[in-house]
């Protein structure tokens, strides 16, 4: 297929070049970076123009909607944009509504994996939209994945993601939070973990996660809690589910209390650039109250 590639970060430039090593005819273009090895274009109309497929890979859904307006009228009648990103729900409805207005189809897919999925081609899709333009996606879903579970219409995508990632806030800081009243009540790291992870404690947090360094499978508290997955990602995910929940009058009041908790460790603590597992250390230099 030929695909033009839009944000070649982190994420994007592992993604684009497993494309383009299965041997589709990838384009990108970022307005920052140029990805050694991956032809690229002059704006993302370029790389957009003639595109089966156009894929975009960005920071958040106002530059989603920015760069959507930029490419929808360069792209072929009939193709498909792949919104990868995680942005709000709104967002990718809109783009998706923009996209079908333009004789165009579209797919909200956030992923999930990080970087090591991106570039290992392991990540997780939830995907949203018609089921024909699904359908056009998924050998990419298998290059640039190993798991795609199609959700239902456009922006079910983002509103599976931001479920999951809720639950995953919460857990890790139940998580945490336990393992620190454990030590106050002398209850060895080895022994909590034998416990709760047999036991109806479990989680992803804690088997294949843990926050306790040395417990448990390796995970980021093993290197000094460096990302893995950085607080600072959990808090935008926390906060677009508490923009969804504001948007869908949900009472979600634990996702609330972890948005609250990640924002004090991250904007006003030392969480910035670490591991969202790192709240583990952070519960553990406090006192109640
Ligand atoms: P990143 O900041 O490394 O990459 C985003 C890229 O978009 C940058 O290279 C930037 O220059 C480019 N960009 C910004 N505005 C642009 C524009 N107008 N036109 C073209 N390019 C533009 O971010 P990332 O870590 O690659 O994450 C991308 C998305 O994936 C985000 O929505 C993020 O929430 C999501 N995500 C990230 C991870 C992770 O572990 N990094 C995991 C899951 C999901």
């Amino acid at each position: 297929m030929k695909i033009g590639f839009i944000g070649l970060g982190n994420m994007g430039a592992p993604m684009a070049a497993n494309l383009a090593q299965a041997g589709h005819d990838v384009v990108g273009y970022d307005v920052l970076v140029k990805p050694d090895g991956l032809a690229m274009a002059s704006s993302a109309a370029a790389a957009a123009a003639g595109a089966d497929v156009v894929i975009t890979m960005l920071p958040n859904g106002d530059i989603l909607r920015v760069v959507a307006a930029e490419v929808h009228g360069a792209m072929t009648l009939g193709a498909v944009h792949l919104d990868c990103s995680t942005v709000d729900v709104n967002s990718a409805r809109t783009v998706a509504q923009a996209a079908e207005a333009a004789g165009l189809a579209a797919v909200d897919a956030p992923v999930s994996g990080g970087i090591g999925g991106a570039t290992a081609g392991t990540l997780t899709f939830m995907a949203g939209g018609p089921a024909a333009a699904f359908e056009t996606c998924a050998p990419l879903f298998e290059i640039m994945g190993q798991k795609v579970v199609h959700c239902g219409p456009s922006g079910n995508g983002q509103a599976a993601k931001i479920c999951n990632n809720m639950i995953l806030g919460v857990t890790m800081i139940a998580t945490c939070e336990a393992f620190v009243l454990a030590d106050k009540l002398g209850l060895d790291r080895q022994a909590m973990f034998d416990v709760v992870s047999t036991s109806s404690g479990a989680s992803w947090s804690m088997n294949t996660y843990c926050p306790a360094p040395g417990v448990g499978p390796a995970s980021p508290a093993d290197n000094d809690y460096q990302p893995g997955f950085a607080a600072d990602l959990m808090l935008k995910d926390l906060r677009l589910s508490q923009v969804a929940a504001d948007g869908a009058d949900a009472d979600t009041p634990m996702g609330a209390a972890a948005t609250e908790l990640y924002a004090r460790f991250v904007e006003a603590e030392d969480g910035a650039g670490r591991d969202f597992s790192a709240m583990l250390p952070r519960f553990a230099q406090r006192r109640r109250g």
